[in-house]
């Protein structure tokens, strides 16, 4: 019997390790030369004009809406098929997070509806690239200036991705990506803001290092002194270099990476073609996808069992698969506070009880990618009706 394939497996190499190890022997571990080269090589690659590495995608979105004056009882509209991480910080700041539901062929935000949730309290936008394909950002953009908000993108999934050929991190007010272990590139936990605006950026470099005055973390170093200022009372999200060597070294890879992804992505694509019963997400011809997720849609009137069930035996059949996400307004949390309703949101209650996850990443060998159409066949073949 074939191994069983796992949902994911970070794409880790010996050359990662040795930058690893390079840091761990070289007497300097936490935030310092090798953060500032991955900022600096991130921000080049993405067309931005400044980075900063902190240690989450999560940490990245509570401090670009820091720098952007968020303060309690403003409104932000969020979309609610998300991960929990893309509302939360806005509750950090007793501000109110506004769920939206989303398109049905993509599953991310749908502007209209963005549009019909802007009150005289919305102070910005959150869009999420749902598994890697850029959101509507033209009709956001407009949206956003004709209400004057601020646009803060989740990239947690979209690198690298691009809109109409501009790089996703070089488009909203600040965008958000994560290198968290399952994410297309990975520092284990690891995150990084970019934007192009002085202000935001400083703010945000200070505040992820306890409201500090500039270049406080060199005070350790030959360059730096032990004076500092604490200018505002800050928190604790910088990046260590032990991480940022990783991010670099994945950095370099990471054409590579999601070359295979894309190729992966393509052969799931034809491997389904001809079963009504699944249904993959549409593809905009505008975007490059970032293939962070490969989602599929189970047609529940064409099948004998549930998507429960239908993962279940995938489980037995030797694949791991996932579900992104439980909608946001299906939480008790959200439910409570927000008074949701699943009829208030009906593409994304729909489209969440049939989604599923299938393994996509750049460790997988194209075997792989074979076996688990195979698998998925057999599975639709035995439960059709
Ligand atoms: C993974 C993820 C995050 C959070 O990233 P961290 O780096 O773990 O904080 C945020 N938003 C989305 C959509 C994600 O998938």
């Amino acid at each position: 019997m074939a191994d069983y394939l796992p949902f994911h497996v970070p794409d880790i190499d010996d050359d990662d390790i040795d930058a690893v190890v390079g840091v761990l022997r070289s007497g300097w571990l936490t935030t310092g030369s090798k953060a500032r080269q991955f900022e600096q090589e991130f921000a080049a690659k993405v067309g931005a004009r400044y980075a900063v590495a902190l240690n989450s995608c999560t940490a990245a979105l509570h401090l670009a809406l820091e720098a952007i004056g968020l303060s309690e009882g403003d409104e932000v509209i969020v979309p609610t098929m998300t991960f929990a991480a893309s509302a939360e910080v806005v509750t950090y700041f007793k501000a109110k997070p506004v769920l939206v539901d989303c398109v049905p062929t993509t599953l991310n935000i749908d502007p209209d509806l963005v549009e019909r949730a802007v009150t005289p309290r919305t102070k910005a936008v959150i869009p999420v690239h749902f598994a890697g394909q850029p959101c509507d950002m033209t009709r956001i953009l407009e949206i956003a200036r004709r209400h004057g908000l601020r646009v803060i993108e989740d990239a947690a999934h979209a690198f690298p991705a691009s809109y109409k050929g501009r790089a996703i991190g070089s488009i909203g007010d600040c965008t958000c990506f994560s290198f968290y272990a399952t994410k297309n590139i990975t520092t284990g936990e690891g995150g990084m803001v970019t934007t192009d605006d002085p202000e935001w950026a400083d703010r945000i470099r200070r505040m992820s290092l306890h409201g500090l005055s500039r270049d406080a973390w060199k005070r350790y170093t030959n360059q730096g002194s032990w004076y500092y200022e604490i200018v505002a009372p800050g928190f604790k999200y910088n990046l260590t270099d032990m991480a940022a060597a990783l991010g670099l070294s994945q950095l370099h890879k990471a054409e590579r990476f999601w070359k295979t992804r894309e190729r992966y992505a393509a052969l799931y694509a034809e491997g389904f073609r001809d079963l009504p019963e699944i249904a993959p997400l549409a593809t905009r011809d505008e975007v490059q996808h970032a293939w962070h997720l490969y989602a599929i849609q189970l047609d529940p009137d064409r099948l004998r069992i549930t998507r429960e069930e239908f993962i279940e035996r995938l489980q037995h059949k030797q694949i791991g698969c996932s579900v992104h996400f439980i909608p946001l307004h299906l939480h008790p949390y959200y439910r409570r506070t927000g008074g949701y309703r699943p009829e208030d949101f009906p593409v994304a209650s729909r489209a969440f009880t049939g989604m599923v996850s299938l393994p996509l990443y750049s460790k997988m060998a194209e075997s792989d990618v074979h076996r688990t159409i195979a698998a998925v066949r057999e599975l639709v073949l035995e439960v059709r009706r």
